[in-house]
């Protein structure tokens, strides 16, 4: 009854809607823009999910929430999966890389992804602990390795570490976030993870934030919270306003990645996105060139 009270106004009518406990995320238009779509400060429901197809897709954003936000009856959803999550992103020769749901409110609903490794599979953040998730990933070989790509998106990492027995990487500036976890990443050199992962400092976010790079071709590069793609300004972007630590060096580090071969950009928060061959390094030029014009008070969230 709570939760019928508390729906948003601005849900289109019909059995889906966000209510006012929705944090904005994003994570819900992310997954499913047919449905949902951010409005003011928060999400709603703009469309009605029809047809069991639509509505399981819809059910995906409702498992995702990081703060169960969403609802819809009970009779609707019965018979849907709550194993859906992974769901997979896009193949890739040095492996298969998975989107996990299950988003944290402890990481505001960030994104986590599973890389299906020849050699092992790695954990990139941590989702909320989830049984059905845990059960999905079991089946698909399990975790060896977890990246912790910054301090915010820790989650409930020592749950997932527990129940695979694999080891934890985080950067010592912000280990502090995981002092369980069993490797360092220290200073700026980047850092081989096997054969075809590589973790690339990029303090600037927070003091020890790094990314991830799959692949030497065609890299998947997974951002945490470093940079990401917004849609409406087709461009991608970082935000000087969620900066925790200090923006000039976050701009230092968002050139570092200027020669890399980038065909998915998969961030922790922001839109993901893929690019064709040489579209990367155009795009990231646009935005640091915007950057340049307008520094040192250049937000480049507001790059248009
Ligand atoms: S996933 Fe939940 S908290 Fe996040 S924007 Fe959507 S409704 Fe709001």
């Amino acid at each position: 009854m709570t939760k019928i009270k508390n729906r948003l106004k601005s849900n289109s009518p019909g059995p889906f809607f966000v209510n006012s406990s929705c944090i904005d995320c994003g994570s819900c238009w992310q997954l499913d823009p047919e449905h949902f779509a951010q409005t003011g400060s928060s999400s709603c429901v703009h469309t009605q999910p029809k047809g069991q197809q639509e509505i399981a897709q819809a059910y995906l954003a409702l498992i995702d929430c990081p703060v169960a936000a969403i609802c819809a009856p009970k009779e609707l959803t019965a018979n849907l999966s709550a194993d859906a999550f992974p769901i997979m992103v896009t193949k890739h020769s040095a492996g298969d890389v998975y989107y996990c749901g299950w988003s944290s409110k402890r990481s505001f609903g960030a994104s986590s992804w599973l890389i299906l490794g020849k050699k092992g599979n790695v954990l990139i953040d941590s989702p909320r602990w989830s049984a059905p998730l845990a059960k999905k990933i079991k089946k698909m070989g399990g975790i060896n390795t977890i990246v912790l790509t910054h301090r915010d998106d820790v989650a409930d990492h020592a749950n997932w570490a527990k129940a695979f027995n694999c080891a934890r990487w985080i950067h010592q500036d912000d280990a502090d976030a995981a002092p369980e976890a069993e490797k360092q990443v220290k200073g700026l050199d980047a850092l081989p993870l096997g054969e075809h992962l590589t973790l690339i400092p990029t303090p600037g976010h927070t003091k020890g934030s790094m990314v991830a790079v799959l692949g030497d071709q065609q890299q998947i590069l997974f951002s945490g919270d470093h940079l990401w793609w917004n849609k409406e300004r087709e461009a991608i972007v970082a935000s000087k306003d969620y900066c925790w630590w200090d923006w000039s060096e976050q701009l230092k580090s968002v050139k570092r990645l200027l020669d890399l071969k980038i065909s998915w950009l998969l961030p922790g928060h922001g839109s993901a996105h893929q690019f064709m061959p040489g579209q990367w390094k155009e795009a990231l030029e646009k935005t640091l060139r915007h950057a340049e014009r307008t520094s040192p008070n250049s937000n480049i969230e507001d790059f248009t």
